[in-house]
């Protein structure tokens, strides 16, 4: 489950969000291109390569694809409950 407390601060404020890397212990986005691939109007990438909310989803279409990029984000790093 993505960690609330390790927000990336790029991300708009809102319920859905991304982690920023943490090398401590190894959670956290590790740049791999799925989110804002799939989902360009919604996650954009920073100048490392590490994702961030850029608009929250409001429709069932738009959250239907951010739920996507979630579940396909291989380290957990999208959360919706922020
Ligand atoms: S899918 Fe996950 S690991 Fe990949 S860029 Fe997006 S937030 Fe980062």
């Amino acid at each position: 489950m993505a960690n609330k407390n390790m927000k990336h601060k790029l991300n708009i404020p809102g319920a859905w969000f991304c982690t920023d890397p943490d090398d401590d212990n190894g959670e956290g986005c590790i740049a791999c291109n799925v989110c804002y691939t799939g989902a360009p109007d919604f996650f954009k990438e920073d100048e490392d390569g590490n994702a961030y909310v850029v608009k929250q989803p409001l429709t069932p279409a738009e959250i239907e694809l951010c739920q996507e990029q979630l579940e396909a984000c291989p380290v957990a790093s999208i959360g919706k409950d922020g």
